[in-house]
């Protein structure tokens, strides 16, 4: 039987092949094809902004899409920067300018638990969805360490692990533990479950 073809909304190598890795026999992940640019993610909440980019993708193609959203959710800030990860220190900001920031407004703060919360969305030909959800628990450390991963890796200390930051674990080890590796480990799980979804 030939594969059934998932779309990629991200646009990201890395991720790309991370995700394609982690889906069940039977399955295959296309890349975001050259002509579908970035969607503007707008919808204020992470399912919202996954939908958005599956959409786009789905709309393009015809065929079922899946997108991403992550938000880092740090407790003594009320949840923040939530949604806004990406974009903590401004529109065009760097991932240190974030981790600078991020810093900065926990600076002498006791509680710096944390945790990252990842959406997954597959949009069906059908009009239904897939929606599944990868959480992973920690704190911010107080300076950053490790010089692997991205965005914020370097000040992410993951309750499952002994005590690294994200950045400095392997891949592999952090994709054991990380919001990511567990929200596509849920997708893989339902589309394993049923191949329609
Ligand atoms: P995205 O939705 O995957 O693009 O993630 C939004 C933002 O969250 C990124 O720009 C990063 O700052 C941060 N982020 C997402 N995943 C990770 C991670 O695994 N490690 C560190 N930072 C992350």
């Amino acid at each position: 039987m030939s594969p059934r073809e998932l779309v990629c909304a991200t646009a990201n190598q890395g991720k790309v092949a991370e995700i394609a890795r982690l889906l069940p026999d039977g399955w295959m992940l296309l890349p975001r094809p050259a002509s579908v640019g970035d969607v503007v993610e707008d919808a204020g909440t992470l399912v919202g902004n996954a939908r958005l980019k599956a959409r786009a993708i789905l709309e393009a193609t015809g065929k079922p899409a899946v997108a991403d959203d992550t938000g880092l959710e740090v407790a003594a800030l009320d949840g923040a920067p939530g949604v806004d990860t990406a974009i903590y220190a401004g529109e065009g900001c760097t991932d240190a300018d974030n981790r600078r920031k991020l810093l900065g407004a926990l600076s002498g703060m006791a509680d710096r638990s944390a945790r990252f919360v990842t959406v997954v969305l597959v949009a069906w030909p059908d009009g239904s969805e897939t929606i599944v959800e990868g959480v992973c628990s920690g704190r911010v450390a107080e300076a950053e360490r490790g010089d692997r991963g991205f965005g914020f890796d370097p000040l992410f200390v993951p309750d499952d692990g002994d005590g690294r930051t994200f950045a400095e674990m392997t891949a592999e080890e952090k994709n054991a533990v990380s919001h990511r590796g567990r929200a596509f480990r849920a997708l893989a799980g339902e589309l394993a479950k049923s191949p329609t979804a």
